[in-house]
């Protein structure tokens, strides 16, 4: 009679629970007259979809049983969850796992470990969201400068030796086995860009031994960005490993319009075999700290500063997201508070250089070379936001891109920006079972209004929510409705073992 007992005790358990979790995890439910973007190349049509626990078990045509739970999705869109391959919410989703600035985009997956930077070790951090585990799915990487800092220390500001890259690599292969899908690096950034070419290849080949991705915020984002991309080619062709670019860009007035040269370069390397791809966040803003803005790293000297300044178009264009030393400057661009101060712009940047926790906006890109980007088959949709970004990226990345780039624009086919968000990363990070809504695959989904979707989020009010996404379930569970997350979090560290 014991085991019975134990059994009735846990169903007692189940049905004890609080309303809200039976409400968004029933067992099975059929959402009814949605139009499909399934996430491939195939145009978006009429079906209904059927979820079963966690999984899509049903695309077409079928009646709904009688007993069944309906979501009604006429006249929406049903498209597979996004996968945001550059996110940053790796503190976020310890503080804020409900994660609504994410799933409010339809987001479902966050790829972390961005920039070369990783939490460390991983596996405790894997394990934390195992226990605790957040509303969205988390892939993680291993990243660069995190190995570099653990091997050298303070003592970065060189080329590593043999050893000390011997060292590193072991930690990546720690990593990789720990969960990590690949290597991240931000060669732009204080730590990483010490490394050479071979030191990252080295990195890379344990990665790539692992099946891992090499993604890559590259060595240059401004002057000598072809020279950047360059690098990331020769990279993936060393260590025969798949490469990323991660938030492809052109952010100075020099490079501007240079497409044409970027993508030509990695079509050839593609026409060569290798697997190279990038990813593009949809704003003409960056948000990074003050010193990559003089990528010589001669902060001081008003000669480089002044050169700085000159190739993102003026001071004008960079505005202060934050700052602790002189918080009355947020929200302010250069050229106004050195105006006000009664002070060059050369000055300004060089007493303000130092405050190490700053970050600024500079609007340094432009449409054309956006647009040029995200015409590639090859590009995917990236936000390098996450929870509790002080850019607009944070908040509506992808509405953005669905609302503006595809219905009010039409540079994409509503069909191409939702593979762009949905199946292209799914393989790049080799998830096998997502990024497509066929019978079988996970019931990542996202439902939402196509004539209505539109980023809120702005310079000035970064955190405001999207329009359009009503309904968001990740593995089954809808953590999204209405303008609400439902606090459910059945987020899972990916791939699943
Ligand atoms: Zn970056």
């Amino acid at each position: 009679m014991r085991k019975p007992l134990i059994l009735a005790g846990i169903t007692v358990l189940l049905a004890a629970g609080p309303a809200m979790a039976q409400e968004n995890r029933p067992r099975s439910f059929v959402i009814v007259g949605a139009t499909v973007a399934e996430g491939s190349t195939r145009p978006p049509r009429k079906a209904n979809v059927r979820v079963r626990g966690d999984r899509i078990v049903d695309v077409g045509n079928f009646k709904p049983r009688t007993s069944e739970p309906i979501v009604d999705g006429e006249g929406l869109l049903l498209a597979p969850g996004f996968i945001d391959p550059h996110n940053h919410s790796t503190e976020g989703l310890e503080t804020e796992p409900a994660a609504a600035s994410q799933v409010s985009q339809g987001i479902t997956t966050v790829v972390l470990g961005q920039d070369g930077g990783s939490p460390w070790p991983i596996a405790e951090y894997l394990e934390a969201r195992r226990k605790g585990p957040p509303a969205v799915n988390v892939v993680m990487m291993v990243g660069h400068a995190t190995v570099r800092q653990q091997v050298m220390g303070d003592d970065f500001r060189r080329a590593a030796t043999a050893e000390e890259i011997a060292r590193m690599t072991a930690l990546v292969e720690q990593g990789m086995k720990e969960g990590a899908s690949g290597l991240s690096s931000g060669l732009e950034y204080e730590v990483g860009s010490y490394a050479t070419t071979e030191e990252v290849v080295a990195l890379a080949r344990v990665a790539a031994k692992h099946k891992g991705l090499y993604i890559s915020h590259i060595r240059d984002e401004a002057d000598r960005t072809l020279e950047a991309v360059r690098e990331v080619i020769t990279i993936a062709e060393q260590a025969r490993i798949p490469a990323q670019i991660t938030h492809i860009k052109l952010g100075t007035v020099g490079v501007w319009g240079k497409t044409a040269e970027v993508i030509r370069m990695v079509e050839e390397a593609r026409s060569r075999g290798l697997d190279v791809t990038a990813d593009c966040y949809p704003y003409t803003a960056w948000m990074s700290n003050l010193k990559v803005l003089v990528p010589n790293k001669q902060w001081k000297d008003p000669a480089s500063v002044q050169k700085a300044l000159a190739d993102v178009g003026g001071g004008k264009n960079i505005t202060i997201a934050h700052l602790p030393s002189q918080p009355e400057y947020v929200g302010r661009n250069l050229e106004e508070i050195a105006h006000a101060a009664g002070i060059s712009e050369i000055e300004l940047y060089i007493r303000i250089v130092d405050d190490e926790r700053a970050a600024i906006i500079g609007h340094t890109m432009t449409e054309e070379d956006m647009r040029a980007f995200y015409a590639q088959p090859w590009v995917m949709v990236s936000s390098d936001g996450g929870i509790g970004i002080a850019h607009p990226r944070g908040a509506g990345a992808y509405p953005r891109v669905l609302g503006r780039f595809v219905r009010q624009r039409q540079w994409l086919t509503l069909t191409e920006a939702i593979r762009k968000m949905t199946s292209l990363p799914a393989q790049r990070f080799k998830l096998k079972d997502r990024g497509l809504i066929r019978k079988g695959m996970k019931a990542d989904l996202v439902l939402f209004n196509a004539g209505v979707v539109l980023d809120n989020s702005t310079f000035a009010e970064p955190f405001k929510l999207a329009d359009g996404i009503e309904k968001v379930f990740v593995n089954g569970v809808l953590v999204w409705n209405l303008g609400r997350a439902t606090g459910e979090r059945p987020g899972r560290v990916l791939p699943e073992k």
